[in-house]
């Protein structure tokens, strides 16, 4: 059945199912004019919102309903994380073209549900319009923090160390294998390619790194460079990169040569990793290295006085300008 034979406040009923997997936070969900929260006394509130956009951030030639509804709602989780924060709801606008199959939006909300079910999140209102081209779809996360553990990009000091989540560059190359199509002949290419497609965001590590002591922090969304650049200009300090230090999957290195580019080229200007990049004095790193936080932590380089610049050091020990060159919109 096409979205048009079923009508706006039918495909409603379809989605309000499993919505709220924490029914204390909620006095009322989807169904009323505006939703009715019961924030946490004593917390600070976290908004953030992202607009995806057809053919601009995804395309449903690669990606199924479900991925794009998982991914949708957790880069949005992944911004939250990244204050050091924990979400607690979501509000989803869709514009959908009504000849739109009713089965696809019922997976994208699935894709949506089985994330929020995962972090306990509740998805709490939204918008139904039509698009006369094209799907576009906007998230937005509502989420707390504790004011002691809120993580700014300002908050990097001198001396500290920099550390990222997880291994880096992954989505990149896994959407130049989705554009150049005919990955599955690889055998390292499926792990890069779900990491574009269905990216685990560290919903639970920001939080945590938060109370065990970092003092900046961002979601890698637009490649390590233009994050720790942001950290560094907000925090007014230069930063020292290693690298050596740049943890890369086997099977990111296998597969960049592919495309005449280098495993770390990926990490440093790729986008979409959703993984952590954050400060922390050494000796309190000391201590967050003991704890399992469920991902991998890796030093990777140093904040410096701002009159140092932000460096990339090399193998050899030259060090050149680690310029921001993440995906920019304009450009
Ligand atoms: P209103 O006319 O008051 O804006 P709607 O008919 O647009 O109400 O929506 C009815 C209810 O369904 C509201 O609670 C709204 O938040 C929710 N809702 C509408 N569209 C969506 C959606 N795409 N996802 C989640 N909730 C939605
Ligand atoms: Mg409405």
């Amino acid at each position: 059945m096409q979205l048009e034979q079923l009508g706006e406040f039918a495909l409603i009923d379809l989605i309000k199912k499993d919505t709220i997997n924490k029914v204390d936070s909620v006095e009322i969900g989807i169904g009323d004019d505006a939703a009715v929260l019961k924030p946490t006394p004593g917390s600070l509130q976290l908004v953030t919102t992202d607009m995806l956009v057809e053919k601009v951030h995804f395309d449903l030639s690669t990606s199924s309903a479900w991925q794009l509804g998982y991914k949708a709602i957790g880069v949005n989780l992944s911004d939250i994380a990244a204050m050091g924060g924990v979400p607690k709801h979501v509000v989803i606008a869709i514009a959908v073209p009504k000849h739109l199959p009713v089965d696809f939006v019922v997976s994208l909300y699935d894709g949506m549900k089985e994330i929020c079910r995962e972090f306990g999140v509740n998805i709490v209102g939204g918008d139904t319009v039509s698009s006369p081209h094209g799907l576009v779809l906007n998230v937005t996360v509502l989420g707390e923090v504790e004011p002691e553990q809120l993580q700014r990009r300002s908050g990097a000091s001198v001396g500290e160390l920099v550390v990222v989540t997880g291994t880096l560059g992954d989505s990149g190359c896994g959407l130049d294998l989705l554009i150049q199509g005919d990955w599955q002949r690889h055998n390292f290419a499926a792990p890069l390619v779900t990491s574009h497609l269905v990216p685990k965001p560290q919903v639970l590590q920001g939080p945590m790194l938060a109370t065990l002591g970092s003092t900046s922090m961002n979601d890698i969304s637009d490649g390590l460079a233009s994050e720790v650049n942001e950290i560094a200009h907000a925090s007014h300090v230069g930063m020292r990169i290693y690298s050596s230090l740049i943890p890369l999957s086997t099977q990111l290195q296998a597969a960049a040569p592919m495309f005449g580019k280098t495993a770390l080229h990926y990490a440093l200007y790729g986008g979409e990793d959703y993984q952590l990049v954050f400060t922390i004095a050494p000796e309190q790193f000391k201590l967050l290295a003991q704890v399992d936080i469920g991902a991998r932590l890796t030093v990777v380089g140093e904040v410096t006085d701002q009159s140092q610049g932000i460096r990339l050091v090399a193998e050899d020990g030259q060090t050149c300008a680690l310029e921001a060159k993440g995906y920019n919109h304009f450009r």
